[in-house]
């Protein structure tokens, strides 16, 4: 196919949609190309997302389809595999060797998060364990909770998530213990560390019970915390020539990526906005440029 959109958004979750759908109603054409790989998909629900409260990911997500097809959006399942500036457009290369082109492009592809290796920890991510206090918190109020070290950051995370449980643990996997003033405010929020790598973590009936440190002792624990890295795939934006490259707006958490949902859905919808203005300006330049060669 060689028709060009006004739009293509690379990324179907909060941030393109939300694009999209601004986009959509400016009476652009606009296509989003979606792998359907959310960052929350693992959670059960979003939560501070006002109006949404609750909402599993799948089902908001859903809904944005919907209202983005209201205004004659094509979502499109698929990954997006190259993207290039050609000819005064964007050529989009897709998984299955079909292109698409673009006067614009959003990209809204996220990011992933890379779990400390630990063994169990990945297939309960989003479960009860958990990265976000916001994001999980409430759930786990009250509850025994592991934090995780991954460095220093442990810390924090503990007295952080202290607000949500007195009973907050720092399993140090093999890090060094906390030291002088950091040992203390630990102390004061009745927060303590446990020594010892953390073979795995064990789970019964489908929810985690603690972890085995490696020398056979179990920490019940009923939630862990951890720290991890949001890493975002920059293949697309490094072709195109980094986030300042014309025409092309980085969104969400591929922007950004301590952002929510809501945050992340705004941004988007900011982009949106910006974009359409910039071809509101260059149409206007276009038909003044053919105006006067008419009127010459
Ligand atoms: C376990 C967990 C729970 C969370 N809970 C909450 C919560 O309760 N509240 C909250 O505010 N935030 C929560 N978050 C954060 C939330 O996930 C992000 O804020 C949000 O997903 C960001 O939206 P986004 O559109 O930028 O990215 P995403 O939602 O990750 O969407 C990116 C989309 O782009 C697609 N994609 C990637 N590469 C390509 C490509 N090359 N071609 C086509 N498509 C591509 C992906 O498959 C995905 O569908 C949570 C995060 C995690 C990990």
């Amino acid at each position: 196919m060689n028709e060009t959109y006004d739009v293509v958004v690379v990324g179907g979750g909060a941030a393109g949609l939300s694009a999209a759908l601004v986009l959509g109603r400016s009476r652009r054409s606009v296509l989003v190309i979606d792998a359907g790989e959310p960052r929350n998909a693992p959670a059960g629900h979003v939560h501070n997302y006002l109006g949404r409260e609750g909402t599993e990911p799948a089902e908001l997500l859903a809904l944005g389809r919907e209202e983005v097809g209201r205004y004659g959006v094509e979502v499109r399942a698929g990954r997006v595999s190259s993207a290039a500036r050609t000819g005064g457009r964007f050529a989009v290369g897709l998984g299955d060797g079909s292109s698409v082109f673009a006067r614009r492009l959003v990209l809204a592809n996220g990011v992933v998060d890379v779990l400390p290796q630990v063994p169990g920890l990945e297939e309960r991510f989003g479960r009860d364990v958990l990265h976000c206090p916001y994001c999980h918190g409430w759930e786990v109020a009250g509850l025994p909770l592991g934090v995780v070290a991954s460095g220093e950051e442990c810390v924090e995370r503990a007295l952080l998530f202290r607000q949500w449980s007195e009973d907050v643990v720092i399993l140090l996997n093999g890090r060094p213990a906390p030291q002088g003033e950091d040992a203390e405010r630990l102390a004061a929020r009745g927060i303590r560390w446990v020594p010892g790598r953390i073979r795995r973590v064990v789970v019964e009936d489908d929810a985690v019970s603690g972890v085995e440190l490696d020398g056979g002792e179990i920490v019940h624990r009923a939630a862990l915390v951890v720290t991890t890295v949001p890493t975002a795939d920059t293949t697309l934006l490094d072709a195109l020539g980094g986030p300042e490259a014309p025409g092309v707006k980085v969104v969400g958490n591929a922007a950004a990526p301590y952002a929510g949902v809501i945050a992340s859905a705004a941004d988007g919808m900011t982009a949106g906005t910006l974009i359409n203005h910039e071809l509101v300006v260059e149409e206007t330049a276009a038909a003044v440029a053919a105006y006067r060669k008419e009127a010459a």
